[in-house]
């Protein structure tokens, strides 16, 4: 049976520097939730404090409900996955799985028997008798998810386990624990500073910045709507441009210069008021070049043949600099210090508070 954690106004100082300020969230039963943030955001600490490793200052953390605050570690029934792998060098695959049960006085039949388990799981049956020197780092990583998961605890955390691997493997070994992760049922906290993987392997993440959570969501959500200026910027590539509002009879535009409007549908119309300035997130796909009049002016300073996409960055006339992807086999391919026209897939762009920073939408 997977358990909820219910992460209630928690706080973490170092010393004076307060590094996890009243933060809140509910990682769901089986989910695999991720902390994405960048480095020195409080990801690790917020892990730290669940698996008992770091004491909680204030606030509350519960399992099903049941608050674990002042349980010890050894007591909290929770296995973690590390960067660096940490499982004994001078132990077998099977010595190193063996150990926690050995820990928890597990009797030898039943060991074996989850042993075995186990390594069907992920996948490393064959390797069972070897030294982990003699096994990639996907491997290694393998052995230490099945040493976290063999004591069958109620929680799982993964701080940065791909961190170590070379592109290729990091890219295979996602996925593997993704569906070892969807195969257990396991409520997983799953730590990481890249973006893509978040995205790739998450049911939800929570975006972290300075010890404060900024966003929570699907992948899909966080990416299509981020909730504030750093959240666009951090996941994926967003050009931020400034814009003006302008209220007409038939609804709400945002200029971007005056031969340019995008008119907008899903703006919180109370919250707005003519003339107002705000920041405008555009990904660089959602740029089209035209050759229309009508459209935002610039010139384009680099041009890069990337396969299927070509990458520009052009320099507006307002002093904005903006990254542009095209299709290569749609579109032309344009040489540097062409003076174009952008216009903007309107139904995608995202609209902040120019002050706050936060969304519109
Ligand atoms: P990274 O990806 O680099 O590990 P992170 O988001 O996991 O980053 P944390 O390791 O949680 O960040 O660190 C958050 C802040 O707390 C940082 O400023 C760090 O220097 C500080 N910090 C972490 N552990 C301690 C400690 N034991 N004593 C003092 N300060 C600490």
């Amino acid at each position: 049976m997977s358990v909820s954690v219910n992460i209630d106004k928690v706080v973490k100082k170092f010393g004076e520097d307060k590094v996890i300020d009243k933060l809140s969230l509910d990682i769901r039963k089986g989910e695999l939730f991720t902390l994405l943030g960048p480095s020195g955001c409080g990801k690790t600490t917020l892990l730290r404090m669940i698996i008992g490793f770091h004491s909680i200052d204030d606030g509350q953390i519960k399992i099903d409900d049941k608050v674990i605050n002042h349980i010890p570690v050894n007591k909290r029934k929770m296995g973690m996955v590390f960067q660096n792998y940490a499982i004994f060098p001078h132990m077998t695959v099977e010595e190193n799985i063996a150990f926690g049960l050995k820990v928890n006085k597990i009797g030898k039949e039943e060991m074996t028997e989850r042993i075995n388990d186990i390594l069907k799981t992920v996948r490393i049956e064959e390797h069972k008798t070897k030294k982990p020197e003699n096994l990639s780092g996907g491997q290694q990583q393998r052995i230490a998810l099945a040493r976290a998961l063999v004591i069958h605890p109620k929680v799982l955390l993964m701080d940065e386990p791909l961190s170590n691997l070379d592109a290729k493997l990091r890219i295979e070994m996602r996925n593997a624990i993704k569906n070892i992760q969807q195969e257990v049922g396991i409520t997983t906290v799953y730590v990481t500073h890249d973006q893509e993987e978040a995205l790739a392997i998450s049911d939800r993440i929570a975006v972290m910045n300075k010890g404060i959570i900024q966003q929570i969501g699907k992948p899909e959500e966080i990416y299509s709507r981020p909730s504030n200026v750093f959240v666009s910027q951090f996941i994926g590539t967003s050009n931020i441009i400034k814009g003006i509002i302008k209220k007409k009879e038939d609804g709400l535009y945002v200029h971007l210069n005056d031969m340019y409007e995008v008119k907008m549908n899903n703006l919180k119309q109370d919250e707005i008021v003519d003339k107002q300035e705000v920041l405008v997130s555009v990904r660089p796909q959602e740029f089209v070049i035209t050759n229309k009049e009508s459209g935002i002016k610039g010139k384009i300073d680099s041009t890069m043949f990337l396969g299927l996409n070509t990458h520009y960055f052009v320099n507006l006339d307002s002093g904005e600099r903006v990254e542009v992807i095209q299709d290569s086999e749609e579109e032309e391919i344009l040489p540097e210090g062409k003076d174009i026209n952008l216009n903007i897939k309107s139904k995608k762009i995202n609209i902040y508070h120019a002050d706050t920073k936060e969304t519109l939408i």
